[in-house]
Formats: structure tokens, sequence, C-alpha cells
């Protein structure tokens, strides 16, 4: 979809050009970006709203009309991507499950145990799987919408939890900070990868990468999925928003944290392969 990634490169171009005026500079587009921004904008319709108002390019009461009526109208269900590869998240956050021949590995836990409950859980047995075979849960980086559930499921399933050292400590570092949602929902630290390490489990096999920007020690993978029975690679490239984003409602913007993630948005390793690579 070219328009789609005229999108994303006209984001990062912006972020670039804020990064090179400074930390209070506002955040115009360039026009060559703003012309591709609104061609992107004008092909997807409805269907980003979310993102639009998550960077700010809309925000007026009728916007939050419009992006509340999309919410509604388009509620995510538990959904098989790949035969061994389920999306079990919401519209707005992601949950992935990953079933081996030895049990399920989740991929984030949404932002409360209510969530877990809701969208997890239900969410894989609405498609025949049993949670209590998850093994593990991946916290892909230290953000409440992605760790708020993790708990619960250690507690209720006995999975292990697994984040890198930098966002255990950002969890744990974290907790008199986070939004008073997220207080009461910091897991216990446990299992640490590190950069390059893998994890196994059954015939199923994740090499991790941690790709920082969204935050210090987020944690991208590589993995293998079949799709009628073919084999693919999946190189899953998290979270590809630098907070705190620089938009235009008004925040701020923090080029330490772009400085630290740029590097890794240019390494070899992330150009190829891309999103699905057939093998
Ligand atoms: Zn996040």
């Amino acid at each position: 979809m070219p328009k789609f990634i005229g999108m994303i490169a006209g984001v990062a171009l912006g972020l670039v050009s804020t990064a090179l005026f400074g930390q209070n500079a506002a955040l115009t587009d360039p026009p060559a970006v703003a012309a591709h921004l609104a061609e992107a904008r004008e092909f997807a319709g409805d269907l980003y709203l979310p993102v639009q108002q998550h960077l700010c390019y809309i925000h007026s009461p009728e916007d939050e009309a419009r992006v509340a009526d999309r919410k509604a109208r388009n509620r995510l269900g538990p959904t098989p991507v790949f035969d061994n590869f389920y999306y079990v998240g919401t519209q707005e956050v992601s949950a992935w499950a990953l079933t081996t021949s030895d049990g399920i590995i989740l991929f984030d836990s949404l932002n409360n145990p209510d969530e877990a409950k809701a969208y997890i859980v239900q969410g894989l047995r609405d498609l025949g799987l049993n949670p209590g075979q998850v093994k593990y849960v991946v916290i892909t980086h230290g953000h409440g919408d992605h760790f708020g559930g993790a708990q619960y499921i250690r507690d209720t399933f006995g999975a292990r939890l697994v984040a890198s050292a930098v966002d255990w400590d950002v969890m744990a570092n974290g907790i008199n900070r986070f939004p008073p949602q997220w207080r009461d929902v910091v897991p216990q630290r446990d299992m640490v990868l590190a950069d390059g390490q893998t994890l196994t489990l059954g015939d199923a096999s994740i090499t991790f990468h941690i790709t920082p920007g969204h935050t210090q020690g987020t944690l991208s993978s590589i993995f293998r999925v079949q799709d009628h029975g073919k084999s693919h690679v999946v190189a899953f490239w998290v979270a590809l928003g630098f907070p705190p984003t620089p938009n235009r409602c008004g925040n701020t913007f923090n080029p330490t944290r772009i400085s630290v993630g740029l590097p890794t948005l240019r390494a070899p390793r992330w150009v190829s392969p891309t999103i699905l690579t057939p093998t």
C-alpha cells in the first residue's frame, strides 16, 4: 500500500525535521510531506481515525465523535491471522498469541485484568484454544496498555512473564509515575531477555532484538508462522511511535529518545527481511 507507506515516511520525516530544530520547535510538516499526508488520509478514509487522533491530526469535539463512532462500529474479535498466530487484542492495543507444540506464547496483555479476561482469555477460548496453555507472556515494552493484564495471567495460569531488563526497570521505577489506572497492575519482575537471545517453546523459537525508541528496552522479535502449512518468517517490530509523540496537541518533543531510536531504525536487520518473507 504505497500511500500508507508514504504516510509512515511522512511522519518519520516530520520527526527528523523537528529533531533538527530543537525540543520546543513547533511541529510543522514541510509542504511535500504535508501533501503526502493529506493524500494518505484521503486514501484511508475513516480507517485510521484512532491513529490520526493519537497523533493529533484530528482533535475537535466533532472528531472525537467520529472516532468514538468508528470504534463502536469496528470492534475487533479474536482473529486467526496465520495457522499458529492469532490476534486477541482490542482495536486500540494489540495482543497476539503464538501457538506451539507445547503451549501458547502471548505477546502483551492489554490494559488491565478485565481486558485480559474479556479479550485475551475469552478470545483464546473463542478460537478453540485453552488459556491454561499460556506458558509465556512477552511484555514487548513497559507501558501499561501492554503490561496491565500480565500479572493476572501469571497468577491465574502460571505463565512466565518476559521483558527486557531495561523495561523491567521502567515498570518498577514507574509505579509512582504511571497514570493511576496502571499503578496497581505493574507486574513483578520475572524473566529477562537480552538482545539476540532466543526463547524456545515446543516447536517454536523466537529470537528477540531490543529496538529502543518507543521505550529504551522495547523487545522486537523474529519467528516463524505457517499459512496454510507454508512457513513464513515474521519480523515483529514493536511500537513504531516515539513517546512523547510530537504532535499538534502541544506535546513536547524528546530528541534524546529519538536519537536512541534512530540508529535502530537504520540497522540493516530491520531493512530486510520485510514484514513477511516467504521461505
Ligand atoms: Zn507503548
